[in-house]
């Protein structure tokens, strides 16, 4: 197979541009050996005026080919973690061929910014071309080759960590149930092995964590670059807002959502009757002892789920029946399966993909209709001609999936939805509540990064350890964390991103916050929001992430009166739940 990948390669039509193979399966099990010819092909052909746009479309479907090879070998390798030949596969593609694809777009981008070419709808991919020409340096190439090695050995870390549960060997996300428990003790129980079992790879963890910081900001200074955290500005495309800005995010949000995430607290201390709300009281449902069972079998899963999305949008609903159709979604929990869920684009056919690990419990649900929301954004993007117009920044992608979490969560009920009208009004509570508690979360961990890359002190472990708890009570005030201090160190080595994803966390918070814009204006016009929604996912990255959002009609939001406006709404729609929860007047919440 290989060797006929490279034969077509050597194929080369009059026009200069290299032959692509006719689908992606032709590069499963190519190596870089085979894929570098195409990439010499382009970068050698003569481009002359007239002919940009053919020369461009062929290194877009060779992007696309080689997106959708390596999709299919994470499909492969995730939803069989034994099979070997799918792990090789996987790990080929993230480990070889997309760092060596990585420079060859830098070497493209160049060839293609010196004809100064450019068409409607390019803008925003030569503005990104641009930067990742002018950060790009050759002695960087081995320092990320050794930063995701570094990456992989956290994961490593933390994917091997167990711990002894009623004599039986349990990882920390299977501890997650326990921390829902009624019982008090079992969920103290549950969050102290859980916290110790980070705290037993402390050293491990800082010492990776000491070699990552030294790295980046190698990179960073190599770069031209003041420190890592500028470097991951210009690296993330972040064009249309600053560190000052997240600064005043973190301001903003000190100031408008801790009050009100105190005040559910207090709630929540009120209901459990606990004299201080500790940190393993945080994850029980206050209100009710009934656990949801939203389905029994896979059947069960997708079929209300169709229903809830025809009601958001009938389009929307037509999409979801084409990924069952198509086979492009992977759900249940199977022995061997990678744990989590995601969903990937399967750029050449343009398809996505979601993978999940559903056990039949209403997390399930939540996950399904997040990561459909990105499988929309994927089917409306599609259209645009080139693969780099298709994807948008994390801004943008998790607003699209957020939104549909939000707009989803009206239907939850049946006759569309899972649930009786009692358990809905639950389950929504209990998002709403969780999206309070998050923005304080993601502040945190924003404003711990700053401090990581701009102190000058992110290198000292002991320094770094203790402004995460002084940022941590900046953000979180009204849990009582007495005598759990290593405890809450232990809550920053579970960050995955401060790890794996720098900077990415800030994101979560804007789309957040734009998300619920689109479900206030869903509340007065549900037809004309979901429209917008529509329009602004189907641009892709065309536009800049302000003209995205605002085509959604709503707007980035880093001010706290506004965020205020908005934490308002969602405590008072959980206290309008509630009290018809308490009353008994339910029907009307369906
Ligand atoms: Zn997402």
């Amino acid at each position: 197979m290989s060797s006929r990948v490279t034969d077509d390669a050597e194929r080369v039509p009059a026009n200069g541009l290299p032959l692509l193979p006719d689908s992606p399966t032709a590069f499963m099990d190519a190596t870089w050996d085979d894929v570098a010819p195409y990439y010499e092909a382009l970068a050698a052909a003569e481009i002359t005026p007239g002919r940009e746009r053919e020369w461009l479309t062929v290194w877009s479907e060779l992007d696309a080919m080689l997106g959708e090879a390596g999709s299919l070998a994470m499909i492969a390798y995730t939803a069989n973690t034994g099979d070997e030949a799918a792990e090789a596969a996987h790990l080929r593609f993230a480990m070889e061929i997309y760092p060596k694809v990585d420079e060859q777009q830098v070497r493209l981008a160049r060839k293609l910014l010196a004809l100064g070419y450019t068409e409607p709808g390019l803008e925003t991919t030569l503005k990104k071309f641009r930067t990742d020409d002018a950060i790009f340096r050759e002695e960087n190439v081995p320092r990320f080759a050794k930063l995701e090695e570094l990456e992989a050995g956290y994961d490593k870390v933390v994917g091997s960590l167990s711990v002894e549960w009623d004599g039986e060997r349990k990882t920390i996300p299977q501890l997650q149930p326990f921390m829902q428990s009624r019982d008090r003790e079992e969920r103290e129980r549950a969050f102290r092995l859980s916290a110790q079992a980070y705290l037993d790879k402390r050293d491990e963890l800082e010492d990776i964590f000491d070699r990552q910081y030294a790295l980046r900001q190698e990179v960073a200074q190599a770069a031209g670059f003041p420190d890592y955290m500028r470097f991951a500005f210009a690296a993330k495309y972040r064009f249309d807002y600053s560190p000052e800005d997240c600064r005043h995010f973190h301001d903003a949000v000190e100031k408008a959502v801790v009050p009100v995430a105190a005040r559910q607290h207090e709630y929540r201390r009120q209901r459990l009757g606990v004299t201080t709300l500790r940190p393993w009281d945080l994850a029980v449902n206050p209100d009710t002892d009934a656990r949801l069972r939203p389905f029994e079998d896979t059947p069960g899963f997708l079929a209300p789920a169709e229903r809830i999305f025809n009601r958001v949008d009938s389009e929307l609903g037509g999409q979801f029946r084409t990924l069952e159709a198509e086979r492009l979604l992977d759900l249940e929990s199977r022995p061997g399966k990678a744990p989590g869920g995601y969903c990937t684009t399967l750029q050449w056919r343009g398809r996505p993909f979601i993978y999940m690990n559903a056990v039949g419990v209403h997390d399930d649900v939540s996950t399904l209709v997040h990561e459909a929301g990105h499988a929309f954004h994927a089917f409306l993007a599609h259209p645009h001609p080139y693969v780099w117009q298709r994807s948008s920044g994390h801004e943008a992608a998790e607003l699209a999936s957020m939104s549909m979490e939000l707009l989803a969560g009206r239907y939850l009920a049946r006759p569309e939805g899972y649930y009786s009208a009692i358990d809905a009004a639950n389950a929504q509570v209990e998002h709403l509540e969780d999206v309070l508690y998050a923005l304080p979360h993601i502040a945190c961990v924003d404003a711990f990064q700053h401090w990581i890359y701009t102190s000058g002190k992110g290198g000292d472990r002991d320094a770094r350890d203790a402004a995460w708890l002084e940022i941590r009570r900046r953000f979180e005030p009204s849990v009582d964390w007495t005598g759990l201090e290593l405890e809450r160190v232990a809550r920053w080595l579970r960050q995955s991103h401060i790890f794996t994803s720098p900077f990415y966390y800030i994101e979560y918070g804007l789309a957040q916050l734009g998300a619920l814009q689109v479900w206030r204006d869903s509340l007065r016009d549900h037809p004309a929001a979901v429209a917008r929604y529509k329009q602004a996912l189907a641009l892709g990255g065309t536009v800049p992430l302000p003209e995205m959002y605002r085509t959604a009609g709503v707007k980035l939001v880093f001010d706290a009166p506004t965020m205020a406006e908005l934490v308002a709404l969602v405590e008072e729609r959980i206290e309008t739940l509630r009290s018809m929860l308490r009353s008994g007047e339910v029907a009307a919440v369906a």
